[in-house]
């Protein structure tokens, strides 16, 4: 069976303890590669070798440090169908949707960065007659990047690329549940001639591996994507180290539909927002609020669409919806089912596990779910669910539903769906979350701001956010 190996120092080496974890192939429901089962000890060794390195790859050229990430960006690329199988056997999704989102955008993340750290330039202000000032930024040191499952190479680069471009080297873990593309990553860049030491990758668990490189004192800012459960965990041990600090936590996204909307529009894009990924995108928009005269027709043509989506078999080209991730997941999505029963809520469509016939007979496989009937506030309207589940209410007002909206602790993204264009401004001001679309979901231009308010995150990722975020300010003041 295929062993994943970490990357430490420039090597793809076993865990210290020798020991693995199973890896699960979600859509057939069994073991299909080992993961290193890492601890502190191999984090240690990992931090040393970024520490090691780092005066080197911060020194580096810009130009040079750019045509190595421009490098690792073209071997994705060259990659592209590999990686792709990799995600979806991995991950449980669709290997169309990983061939044309996931894989993409990991490679786009590194050019993005590279071209990007070619352009970051120093600030300076006068203070006219009496002083100069000018402001540096220079990369933190040794960055830690802890990734989630979801958009496993997609999330993971996103991360890696403005730590590397900002000069920082890294220590980086992937989910322990979709590790297999950036076991495939680290091949990449041993290609690319990424010198040693300067991104290493230790698999392995949350509380053992990830806890530890938050933990490790020589580790000076944490970028984590992941749960608010584990982001709160993760707040407490760095805070008080006062390590810098990037969260990216979970969403219950408000998709505000109102009557005066492009209907096809507004659902065609509902049906994606609701159910790509299996519904396992923490921007999917999971509470869907629909103004009163036009909620029987929408509830009627989302039920219709809803049951022609394809659940099956990931690697086939006609498959819209494919494995929940983990069995312990698919189980957390169909309690959530049963909960909202006992809430009151009224199942349209879906609400059970589905048996596949033929290799994915034992895969975590659940129907899209559409649920109505419920009350703003239940927990089935406040907790993420991440997963094809969601739920459709109606609203009387523009002020009703800006209350609906904020009413969760989240505040990841949401979307309206108006051609009212002033209202479309209004609205989006007040809603309390960190990306809002507007007639559209999950546009995404890499230049833009990325992260939540409340619950949802601390901070911000894209752009110039991200690469900031890698670099240490400091302003000097020369008197003139
Ligand atoms: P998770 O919090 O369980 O795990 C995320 C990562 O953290 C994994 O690599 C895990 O091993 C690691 N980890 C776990 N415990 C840790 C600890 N004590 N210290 C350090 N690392 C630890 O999240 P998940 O289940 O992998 O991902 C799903 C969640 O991620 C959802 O809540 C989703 O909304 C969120 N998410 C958010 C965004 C965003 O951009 N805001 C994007 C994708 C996913």
């Amino acid at each position: 069976m295929e062993k994943i190996l970490n990357y430490i120092n420039g090597q793809l080496v076993e865990p210290a303890s020798g020991k693995y974890i199973e890896n699960i192939n979600p859509s057939i429901g069994s073991v299909y590669s080992l993961i290193p089962d890492s601890d502190a000890s191999d984090v240690q060794k990992a931090v040393q070798s970024a520490q090691a390195s780092f005066p080197l790859w911060s020194a580096i050229p810009l130009e040079k440090r750019a045509s190595i990430l421009n490098t690792i960006a073209n071997l994705i690329d060259r990659d592209l169908d590999k990686l792709a199988l990799a995600e979806s056997v991995d991950q449980g999704k669709p290997l169309k949707l990983a061939r044309a989102v996931d894989i993409p955008r990991a490679s786009a993340n590194m050019r993005f960065y590279a071209t990007a750290s070619m352009h970051m330039s120093s600030e300076s202000h006068l203070m006219e007659g009496e002083a100069i000032n000018y402001t540096t930024r220079t990369p933190i040191g040794v960055a830690g990047c802890i990734s989630p499952w979801n958009l496993p190479l997609y999330l993971f680069t996103w991360k890696i690329a403005p730590a590397l471009a900002a000069g920082c080297t890294v220590v980086a873990k992937p989910s322990e549940l979709t590790p297999m593309t950036a076991f495939l990553f680290s091949k990449l860049c041993i290609e690319a001639g990424l010198p040693a030491g300067v991104l290493n990758i230790v698999h392995g668990l949350g509380n053992k591996v990830g806890q530890a490189i938050v933990e490790h004192p020589n580790v000076s800012a944490i970028s984590f994507t992941g749960g608010t459960v584990t982001g709160k965990t993760i707040a407490a041990t760095a805070a008080p180290m006062f390590k810098k600090l990037s969260l990216e936590l979970g969403g219950k996204n408000p998709n505000i539909i109102f009557a005066d909307c492009d209907f096809e529009q507004a659902v065609s894009t509902s049906i994606n927002s609701s159910f790509s990924n299996q519904g396992e995108i923490c921007l999917c928009g999971s509470r869907i609020l629909v103004e009163q005269s036009l909620f029987d027709k929408f509830v009627g043509e989302f039920v219709k669409r809803t049951k022609e989506l394809t659940v099956g078999d990931p690697l086939e080209e006609s498959t819209r919806m494919g494995a929940l991730v983990s069995e312990p997941h698919m189980n957390k999505v169909l309690s959530y089912i049963e909960l909202a029963k006992k809430e009151g809520g009224q199942i349209l469509c879906g609400g059970k596990r589905i048996t596949i016939s033929g290799r994915c007979a034992n895969g975590y496989f659940v129907e899209p779910t559409v649920i109505v009937g419920l009350d703003q506030q239940c927990r089935t309207n406040q907790e993420e669910i991440f997963g094809p589940v969601v739920t459709i209410m109606p609203f009387d007002s523009e002020e009703e539903v800006i209350s609906f909206a904020n009413s969760s602790a989240y505040g990841l993204s949401a979307t309206v769906w108006t051609e009212n264009l002033k209202r479309a401004h209004r609205v989006a001001h007040q809603i309390k979350s960190g990306i809002i679309w507007i007639n559209c979901w999950l546009l995404r231009d890499l230049r833009t701001p990325f992260g939540g308010m409340k619950q949802s995150g601390v901070g911000r990722e894209g752009g110039w956010e991200a690469l900031k975020f890698f670099t240490e300010t400091k302003n000097v003041c020369v008197k003139l």
